[in-house]
Formats: C-alpha cells, sequence, structure tokens
C-alpha cells in the first residue's frame, strides 16, 4: 500500500516539475462569469456616464499633471498584461487626501493622492491599480448590482442619468450624495469572495508587467498597520477576506521566480513627492466644491483644466447664491400659472409646466425642473419620475405598501437627514392603485449658512407588469404649499403605458 502511495505521489512531482516550463499552470483561474444584467456594451455606456459624473463631483487632475502621467503609465503597463474583455481602461488622479483608488465599471480608474501618499513603493502603488484592475476584468461591480436587483442601485442610476441629461451634475439630495461621494455606492461595496479573488488576479497581473507581487499584499498590510481597517477609506470598499498576505503569497510562491522584479523607480519617487505637495480636499470640502471654481481641475475625461461653469441662474442670483446654488424662486419662476405641455415617454405619460425644463435619463427615468431649480447643489424643486423592479411583482395593495416604504427608506438612506414624515396614504393615479407618503430633509438651498428644509411628496404607482412607476415631487418648505396644487395636477395627469 505505501509503496503505491509514495509512487503515485512519484508521478505527480514529476507532472508539477514538467508544468514549470508552461508559465501558466498554477495561475488563478478567473472564474466562470456572475449572472450579469449588463452587456458588455451596457457597462461601458454606463460606466462612462458614471466617470464623468466623477469629474464633476470631484476634482480631477488634469491629464497634464505629471502625476497623472505617472498613473497613466503604471496603467498602461499593466492594462498590457491584463487578460480578458478589452475594456476601455483609463487612469485618473483625485485631489483627495483619503487612501483610496477605486475602478468604475467599463474601466475607468481613480487613484487618489492620498493613495499615492501612502505607498511605499511602485510595486505597491501598481498593487492596488491591479487589484482594482481584476475587479473590472471580473465585472464584479455589475455583478453586484445584479445581485442586489435593490431599488437603490437602480433608482441611483436613474438618477444619475436624469442629472446627466439636465446637464447639472446632480439632481437634488437625492443623487448628489450617492454618487457624491463615489465610494458610497454599494456597486464598489466587495464582498470578502470579491476581494480574494481581486488580489489572486492582481498578483498574477502585477507579476506579468514585470513588478515584484508582492506589493500588492505590502500595500494593504502597510495600510492598516499604521491606519487600521477602519482608518482607511478603502477597506469600507475592500474588506479584508482575512490572511490576505498568506493566500497572495502562496499564489507568488506558485509562479515562476524571476530574477529582477521592478519594486520601485525613480519615478515613483518623484510622483509620490509632487503628491506630497499637491493640493487635497476632505471628503466635505469636495462636496462643498469651491475647488470647482479653482480652474485647476479636469471638467471631463482627458479634457484641460476647466473652470466648472455654473448651470443655473442670471449672473445676479449667482452673486448672491455662490456655494448654496439655486436662490429660492418667486412665484413667476416656479411655473405653477404656465399652462402644461404633455410629456409622452416610454414607460408613462405625464404633463408638466411649460417653462420647466426635462431631463431624461436612463432607464427611463425623467426629471421635470424648473428654470434655475437646479444647481450644482443638487435640485431644490422639481419632479422626478423612476422606475423600480422588485424581485417579486407587486400584486396588490400590500405588496405597494412594501414597495413605497422600501423606496423611502432608499432615499432616506441616500440623503443625509431626509425621513419619512407623515402616514403612507393609499390612493389611485389614473385608476392605477398608488401610495402616497411625505419625507422631509434638507434642500440644496441655504440660507445664513443653514440648510432650508425640504419637503417631498414620494408617490409609487403600481403598474400591470408588477413593476413601480415612483414620482417624487421636491421643494424646499416654504414653497411646498404654493407648489402642492401644482404638484397635484401633475399626478393627476400621470398614465402608466
Ligand atoms: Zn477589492
Amino acid at each position: 500500500m505505501e509503496l503505491t502511495y509514495f509512487g503515485k505521489k512519484i508521478v505527480v512531482f514529476v507532472l508539477l516539475l514538467g508544468g514549470t516550463t508552461s508559465a501558466a499552470w498554477a495561475r488563478f483561474k478567473i472564474p466562470p462569469p456572475c449572472k450579469n444584467a449588463f452587456s458588455t456594451q451596457q457597462e461601458e455606456t454606463e460606466g462612462a456616464k458614471y466617470a464623468g459624473e466623477i469629474f464633476k463631483q470631484m476634482p480631477v487632475l488634469p491629464d497634464s499633471s505629471p502625476i497623472s502621467q505617472y498613473v497613466q503609465q503604471v496603467g498602461k503597463k499593466l492594462v498590457a498584461v491584463t487578460p480578458g474583455y478589452r475594456w476601455p481602461y483609463n487612469f485618473h488622479v483625485v485631489a483627495s487626501d483619503e487612501i483610496n483608488a477605486f475602478a468604475l465599471p467599463g474601466g475607468a480608474m481613480f487613484v487618489n493622492v492620498g493613495a499615492i501618499r501612502a505607498a511605499e513603493t511602485e510595486s505597491q502603488l501598481a498593487g492596488v491599480m491591479a487589484h482594482e484592475l481584476s475587479h473590472v476584468v471580473m465585472r464584479h461591480s455589475t455583478c453586484n448590482m445584479t445581485k442586489q436587483q435593490s431599488v437603490g442601485t437602480w433608482a441611483a442610476l436613474g438618477q444619475l442619468g436624469a442629472a446627466i441629461a439636465l446637464g447639472n451634475g446632480a439632481l437634488g439630495s437625492l443623487a448628489s450624495q450617492g454618487i457624491g461621494i463615489a465610494t458610497g455606492l454599494s456597486f464598489l461595496r466587495m464582498s470578502r469572495d470579491y476581494e480574494k479573488q481581486a488580489d489572486l488576479l492582481g498578483a498574477d497581473i502585477l507579476y506579468d508587467a514585470g513588478y515584484d507581487p508582492r506589493g500588492l499584499p505590502q500595500f494593504f498590510e502597510t495600510i492598516e498597520a499604521k491606519y487600521g481597517q477602519g482608518g482607511a477609506q478603502i477597506f469600507s470598499d475592500h474588506p479584508n477576506p482575512g490572511n490576505r498576505m498568506e493566500y497572495v503569497n502562496a499564489e507568488i510562491a506558485s509562479l515562476p521566480r524571476k530574477s529582477n522584479p521592478t519594486v520601485t523607480t525613480a519615478a515613483f519617487t518623484r510622483a509620490r513627492d509632487l503628491a506630497s505637495k499637491e493640493k487635497t480636499y476632505t471628503s466635505k470640502e469636495m462636496e462643498a466644491g469651491a475647488w470647482k471654481k479653482s480652474g485647476k481641475y479636469a471638467l471631463v475625461a482627458g479634457g484641460p483644466a476647466t473652470v466648472i461653469p455654473e448651470t443655473t441662474g442670471s449672473s445676479q442670483t449667482q452673486n448672491q447664491t455662490q456655494a448654496a446654488g439655486a436662490a429660492r424662486l418667486n412665484r413667476a419662476s416656479l411655473g405653477i400659472d404656465d399652462p402644461l405641455v404633455f410629456y409622452n415617454g416610454q414607460a408613462f405619460s405625464i404633463s408638466y409646466p411649460k417653462s420647466w425644463r426635462k431631463g431624461e435619463g436612463q432607464n427611463g427615468s425623467v426629471a421635470f425642473v424648473p428654470q434655475d431649480g437646479a444647481s450644482q447643489a443638487g435640485i431644490a424643486y422639481g419632479a422626478i419620475v423612476e422606475g423600480a423592479r422588485f424581485q417579486a411583482p407587486v400584486k396588490n395593495a400590500n405588496d405597494l405598501q412594501q414597495a413605497t416604504t422600501a423606496i423611502a427608506r432608499q432615499m432616506s438612506q441616500q440623503n443625509d437627514g431626509m425621513t419619512v414624515s407623515g402616514n403612507m396614504q393609499s390612493t389611485t393615479v389614473n385608476g392605477r392603485p398608488a401610495a402616497t407618503v411625505e419625507l422631509r430633509g434638507r434642500s440644496p438651498l441655504s440660507s445664513g449658512g443653514t440648510a432650508t428644509p425640504e419637503r417631498d411628496l414620494l408617490v409609487a404607482i403600481s403598474r400591470p407588469d408588477g413593476a413601480v412607476n415612483y414620482i417624487i415631487f421636491v421643494s424646499p418648505e416654504p414653497d411646498y404649499a404654493t407648489l402642492k396644487p401644482l404638484f397635484a395636477r401633475m399626478m393627476g395627469s400621470f398614465r402608466v403605458r
């Protein structure tokens, strides 16, 4: 028995030796693709839109910055050996002091200045980038979206889309919070399984690019040792699956040894020096948005540094309201006496005041906003129509109440300070069962440095196909009573298709 056993062992050993001639034998194998609701084309299109939002809401260094150029060079080396679908990878640097890097679905990667400062070597910086690339290769973000199927994700997508269509970069307290801090997006939050996969594939990419693959676990270890799990933003989206160093080292041990892997470079030292001098912003400062007026940051991917233009208001109101965004509107500007015009969308139709602007988003979401009713800070006045589909179809009044509660909860979670403030009421909208509930929050408007209170009316209408359409009517509290009859008329005109 023992001899046979021994014999088998020898056979195995010989096979292993034979295998070392092919570099691929012990590598991490990319698991079969997840069930993904997005086509690669959709992922590219949606991802590019998200990336566009980041440029509006975060100070991104222009491509002319030597720090950006350095990160792009490292990115290029990694992309050259990255397996899988050829996503349109692109690399950018955010003037944030947080230790973080994130990659959006579709291949746009943002590395914070804070992460460059925190890395000790080029292989560490390249390590965290290779880890992020691996999430893109395995489509973990869209896998997460597909799995979550939550109101939040789809709602956030829709709001974002509408924000883009409106061209002002933010939809009220609604979307700006969700994307404003990009890491708050739930689909970027990785499971421990996905983390481990990204570590292992990341180490292989690092190795193939000629780097010392130990840079990857080292980066995470160093950050964790210095700042703890809770001390660095990167761990909120990329939790330590446990034993990171051990399993990555085991992966590395399975790769044929290279004689002179790159640990660090003079270019890294230069870039890190520049990063240490670069002006950075805290999350709060990024949201406050004063950086937008500096003219130093890029407005779009590949663009030069550009002053982001104010999108609302006459120059007079701009001067009065600077960072706060739009000012309170007078009765004429609210458009409440306007004739209504008809909007005929794919999933619904609705009437809205003639002077209002319309913004069509992704997934059929549409926003209707008075002239000057929105600014960079968000939508202060208007109506946003969204669609949501739940895991189980909405069939009766009870389902609809649950769905409405879920939507309201999601709104509260995505908007700091927003709470449900009234009882839910059942009603009908053009014969369809509906439920309404009021929420209170903080308007993007402010006076004397204090946010004006906001009142929102959420109306959820069940669709014959089991999905739900919902309308969020947004108003600063002092104007709510004035707008309420208009909101009621708009709601009365709403028809699902
Ligand atoms: Zn990760």
